[in-house]
Protein backbone atom coordinates (compact mmCIF):
# COMPACT_ATOMS: atom_id res chain seq x y z
CA UNK A 1 0.00 0.00 0.00
CA UNK A 2 1.73 3.68 -1.13
CA UNK A 3 1.29 6.07 1.42
CA UNK A 4 -0.48 9.23 -0.22
CA UNK A 5 1.34 12.70 -0.49
CA UNK A 6 -0.03 15.98 -0.76
CA UNK A 7 2.32 18.74 -1.58
CA UNK A 8 1.66 22.44 -2.33
CA UNK A 9 3.71 24.35 -4.66
CA UNK A 10 3.53 28.18 -3.66
CA UNK A 11 5.49 28.99 -6.80
CA UNK A 12 6.60 33.12 -6.30
CA UNK A 13 3.93 33.58 -3.12
CA UNK A 14 4.12 34.27 0.28
CA UNK A 15 6.42 36.65 2.28
CA UNK A 16 7.59 35.58 5.55
CA UNK A 17 5.25 37.52 7.33
CA UNK A 18 1.93 35.35 4.81
CA UNK A 19 3.99 32.35 4.96
CA UNK A 20 3.34 32.71 8.73
CA UNK A 21 -0.45 33.48 8.45
CA UNK A 22 -1.40 30.53 6.06
CA UNK A 23 0.83 28.04 8.74
CA UNK A 24 -1.12 29.57 12.10
CA UNK A 25 -3.97 28.47 9.98
CA UNK A 26 -3.32 25.92 8.69
CA UNK A 27 -1.34 23.10 10.75
CA UNK A 28 -4.40 23.10 13.29
CA UNK A 29 -6.44 21.98 10.27
CA UNK A 30 -4.22 19.12 9.64
CA UNK A 31 -2.93 18.13 13.18
CA UNK A 32 -5.38 15.00 13.02
CA UNK A 33 -4.72 14.27 9.41
CA UNK A 34 -2.78 11.07 9.77
CA UNK A 35 -3.37 9.11 6.54
CA UNK A 36 -0.98 11.20 3.84
CA UNK A 37 2.14 13.23 3.64
CA UNK A 38 1.93 16.65 3.78
CA UNK A 39 4.75 18.55 2.46
CA UNK A 40 4.33 22.96 1.99
CA UNK A 41 6.82 23.97 -0.92
CA UNK A 42 7.19 27.85 -0.11
CA UNK A 43 9.92 30.57 -1.91
CA UNK A 44 13.91 29.98 -0.77
CA UNK A 45 13.34 33.17 1.71
CA UNK A 46 10.53 31.47 3.64
CA UNK A 47 11.54 28.45 3.94
CA UNK A 48 13.66 28.92 7.15
CA UNK A 49 9.92 30.47 8.52
CA UNK A 50 8.23 28.06 6.98
CA UNK A 51 10.46 25.21 8.65
CA UNK A 52 10.11 26.57 12.46
CA UNK A 53 6.77 27.03 12.09
CA UNK A 54 6.33 23.33 11.16
CA UNK A 55 8.16 21.72 14.13
CA UNK A 56 6.58 19.30 16.28
CA UNK A 57 3.71 18.99 13.50
CA UNK A 58 4.19 16.18 10.70
CA UNK A 59 4.47 19.09 7.81
CA UNK A 60 7.19 18.85 5.81
CA UNK A 61 8.63 21.44 4.04
CA UNK A 62 10.20 21.35 0.28
CA UNK A 63 11.85 23.85 -1.93
CA UNK A 64 11.05 24.50 -5.29
CA UNK A 65 14.64 24.34 -6.72
CA UNK A 66 18.14 23.19 -6.28
CA UNK A 67 21.26 23.53 -8.22
CA UNK A 68 22.88 20.65 -9.24
CA UNK A 69 26.71 21.36 -7.60
CA UNK A 70 27.58 20.85 -3.83
CA UNK A 71 28.98 24.20 -3.81
CA UNK A 72 30.48 26.94 -6.10
CA UNK A 73 31.02 30.06 -8.13
CA UNK A 74 26.98 29.98 -8.96
CA UNK A 75 26.09 33.36 -8.33
CA UNK A 76 22.07 33.58 -7.02
CA UNK A 77 22.04 30.02 -6.79
CA UNK A 78 21.31 27.49 -3.22
CA UNK A 79 22.52 23.85 -3.00
CA UNK A 80 21.54 21.28 -1.27
CA UNK A 81 23.19 21.09 2.05
CA UNK A 82 21.87 24.92 2.47
CA UNK A 83 18.20 23.57 2.11
CA UNK A 84 19.22 20.46 4.30
CA UNK A 85 20.56 23.20 6.72
CA UNK A 86 17.34 25.15 7.72
CA UNK A 87 14.67 22.74 7.95
CA UNK A 88 13.66 21.25 4.46
CA UNK A 89 13.46 17.37 3.62
CA UNK A 90 11.96 17.52 0.05
CA UNK A 91 12.83 19.78 -3.46
CA UNK A 92 10.74 20.13 -6.40
CA UNK A 93 12.77 19.44 -9.48
CA UNK A 94 12.21 19.96 -13.10
CA UNK A 95 9.10 21.77 -12.76
CA UNK A 96 7.10 22.86 -15.83
CA UNK A 97 7.55 26.40 -15.03
CA UNK A 98 11.49 26.08 -14.43
CA UNK A 99 11.56 23.68 -18.20
CA UNK A 100 9.66 26.32 -19.84
CA UNK A 101 10.68 29.68 -18.55
CA UNK A 102 14.59 29.09 -17.17
CA UNK A 103 15.78 26.39 -20.16
CA UNK A 104 15.72 23.56 -17.38
CA UNK A 105 16.58 20.30 -19.31
CA UNK A 106 16.29 16.40 -18.68
CA UNK A 107 20.58 16.27 -17.83
CA UNK A 108 20.07 19.43 -15.52
CA UNK A 109 17.01 17.50 -14.14
CA UNK A 110 19.45 14.43 -13.63
CA UNK A 111 21.92 16.32 -11.97
CA UNK A 112 19.63 18.44 -9.34
CA UNK A 113 18.02 14.78 -8.32
CA UNK A 114 21.43 13.56 -8.05
CA UNK A 115 22.59 16.26 -5.76
CA UNK A 116 18.77 16.51 -3.88
CA UNK A 117 19.52 12.75 -2.98
CA UNK A 118 23.45 12.99 -1.29
CA UNK A 119 21.95 15.61 0.84
CA UNK A 120 18.95 13.30 1.92
CA UNK A 121 16.57 15.47 0.26
CA UNK A 122 13.38 13.82 -1.07
CA UNK A 123 13.40 15.17 -4.94
CA UNK A 124 9.64 15.11 -6.34
CA UNK A 125 10.58 15.49 -10.39
CA UNK A 126 7.66 16.21 -12.43
CA UNK A 127 7.42 15.45 -15.79
CA UNK A 128 4.16 16.15 -18.05
CA UNK A 129 3.90 17.07 -21.84
CA UNK A 130 2.15 19.94 -23.21
CA UNK A 131 -0.95 20.60 -25.09
CA UNK A 132 0.08 20.28 -28.68
CA UNK A 133 2.32 17.05 -27.78
CA UNK A 134 -0.88 15.33 -26.06
CA UNK A 135 -2.97 16.52 -29.68
CA UNK A 136 -0.77 15.09 -31.49
CA UNK A 137 -0.73 11.60 -29.77
CA UNK A 138 3.26 12.14 -28.09
CA UNK A 139 2.65 12.43 -24.58
CA UNK A 140 3.69 8.95 -24.03
CA UNK A 141 7.08 10.02 -26.08
CA UNK A 142 7.21 13.12 -23.73
CA UNK A 143 7.26 10.83 -20.64
CA UNK A 144 9.58 8.61 -22.10
CA UNK A 145 11.95 11.31 -22.78
CA UNK A 146 11.88 12.92 -19.60
CA UNK A 147 11.69 9.74 -17.38
CA UNK A 148 14.57 8.84 -18.96
CA UNK A 149 16.71 11.97 -19.22
CA UNK A 150 16.39 12.53 -15.81
CA UNK A 151 15.90 9.68 -14.22
CA UNK A 152 17.12 6.81 -15.87
CA UNK A 153 20.19 6.84 -14.63
CA UNK A 154 20.12 6.80 -11.22
CA UNK A 155 20.93 3.28 -9.05
CA UNK A 156 17.65 1.18 -8.07
CA UNK A 157 18.41 2.75 -4.01
CA UNK A 158 18.34 6.49 -5.72
CA UNK A 159 15.09 6.05 -7.44
CA UNK A 160 13.39 4.09 -4.54
CA UNK A 161 13.06 7.66 -2.86
CA UNK A 162 12.26 10.12 -5.08
CA UNK A 163 8.69 10.87 -5.61
CA UNK A 164 6.84 11.65 -8.91
CA UNK A 165 4.77 14.47 -10.22
CA UNK A 166 2.38 13.65 -13.55
CA UNK A 167 1.49 17.12 -14.31
CA UNK A 168 0.34 17.59 -17.59
CA UNK A 169 1.44 21.18 -18.50
CA UNK A 170 -2.10 22.05 -20.30
CA UNK A 171 -3.50 21.78 -16.90
CA UNK A 172 -1.22 23.74 -14.49
CA UNK A 173 -3.08 26.83 -13.64
CA UNK A 174 -5.55 26.32 -16.45
CA UNK A 175 -8.77 25.04 -14.76
CA UNK A 176 -8.60 22.24 -16.50
CA UNK A 177 -7.82 19.42 -14.99
CA UNK A 178 -6.84 15.74 -16.40
CA UNK A 179 -9.74 13.75 -16.13
CA UNK A 180 -9.60 11.09 -13.18
CA UNK A 181 -8.48 8.16 -15.95
CA UNK A 182 -6.18 10.09 -18.13
CA UNK A 183 -3.98 10.90 -14.98
CA UNK A 184 -4.65 7.18 -14.14
CA UNK A 185 -3.40 6.15 -17.50
CA UNK A 186 0.07 8.44 -17.74
CA UNK A 187 0.35 6.94 -14.52
CA UNK A 188 0.45 3.63 -15.41
CA UNK A 189 2.24 4.53 -17.96
CA UNK A 190 5.37 5.84 -15.77
CA UNK A 191 5.02 3.20 -13.78
CA UNK A 192 5.71 0.54 -16.61
CA UNK A 193 8.63 2.61 -17.53
CA UNK A 194 9.86 2.12 -14.04
CA UNK A 195 9.55 -1.42 -14.12
CA UNK A 196 11.11 -1.54 -17.07
CA UNK A 197 14.40 0.77 -16.39
CA UNK A 198 14.64 -0.64 -12.37
CA UNK A 199 12.06 -3.49 -11.40
CA UNK A 200 8.90 -4.03 -10.61
CA UNK A 201 9.62 -4.26 -7.06
CA UNK A 202 10.63 -0.64 -7.52
CA UNK A 203 7.76 0.37 -9.68
CA UNK A 204 5.21 -1.12 -7.22
CA UNK A 205 6.56 1.11 -4.71
CA UNK A 206 6.88 4.06 -6.35
CA UNK A 207 4.61 7.14 -5.57
CA UNK A 208 3.32 9.12 -8.52
CA UNK A 209 1.17 12.21 -7.59
CA UNK A 210 -1.12 14.02 -10.05
CA UNK A 211 -0.64 18.20 -10.86
CA UNK A 212 -2.62 20.00 -12.37
CA UNK A 213 -5.78 22.05 -11.61
CA UNK A 214 -6.52 20.29 -8.13
CA UNK A 215 -9.12 21.55 -5.93
CA UNK A 216 -11.10 20.85 -3.06
CA UNK A 217 -13.78 19.86 -5.54
CA UNK A 218 -12.06 17.62 -7.29
CA UNK A 219 -9.63 15.63 -5.15
CA UNK A 220 -11.56 13.37 -4.23
CA UNK A 221 -12.24 11.52 -7.35
CA UNK A 222 -8.70 11.83 -8.84
CA UNK A 223 -7.52 10.16 -5.03
CA UNK A 224 -10.17 7.45 -5.80
CA UNK A 225 -7.65 5.78 -8.42
CA UNK A 226 -5.38 3.30 -7.63
CA UNK A 227 -2.78 4.83 -9.43
CA UNK A 228 -2.95 8.08 -8.06
CA UNK A 229 -0.73 8.47 -5.00
CA UNK A 230 -1.35 11.81 -3.77
CA UNK A 231 -1.28 15.32 -5.26
CA UNK A 232 0.84 18.50 -5.84
CA UNK A 233 -1.16 21.44 -5.70
CA UNK A 234 -0.48 25.24 -7.42
CA UNK A 235 -3.30 27.74 -6.96
CA UNK A 236 -5.37 25.84 -4.46
CA UNK A 237 -2.48 25.42 -1.81
CA UNK A 238 -2.29 29.12 -0.84
CA UNK A 239 -5.33 29.17 0.87
CA UNK A 240 -5.09 27.29 4.13
CA UNK A 241 -8.71 26.43 4.43
CA UNK A 242 -8.62 25.20 0.43
CA UNK A 243 -5.18 23.47 0.88
CA UNK A 244 -6.27 21.82 4.23
CA UNK A 245 -9.56 20.20 2.21
CA UNK A 246 -7.74 18.99 -0.29
CA UNK A 247 -5.45 17.17 2.18
CA UNK A 248 -8.37 16.07 4.22
CA UNK A 249 -10.27 14.39 0.86
C1 LIG B 1 1.72 23.28 -10.00
O1 LIG B 1 2.18 24.39 -9.96
O2 LIG B 1 2.48 22.31 -9.83
C2 LIG B 1 0.30 23.12 -10.25
C3 LIG B 1 -0.17 21.91 -10.44
O3 LIG B 1 -0.47 24.27 -10.27
P1 LIG B 1 -2.10 24.36 -10.26
O4 LIG B 1 -2.57 23.44 -9.18
O5 LIG B 1 -2.37 25.80 -9.97
O6 LIG B 1 -2.56 23.92 -11.61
Amino acid sequence: MRRPVIAGNWKMYKTQAETHAFLDVFCPLVAKSKHCDIVVAPPFTSLDVAAQAVRGTSIAIAAQNVHGQREGAFTGEICARMLVEIGCTGVIIGHSERRQYFNETEEGVHRKTKAALEEGLTPIVCVGEILSEREGNLTETVLQRQFEGGLGALTPAEFSRILLAYEPVWAIGTGKTATPEQAAQAHRYLRELAAVRFSFEEASALRILYGGSVKPDNIKGLMAQAEIDGALVGGASLDPRSFASIVNY
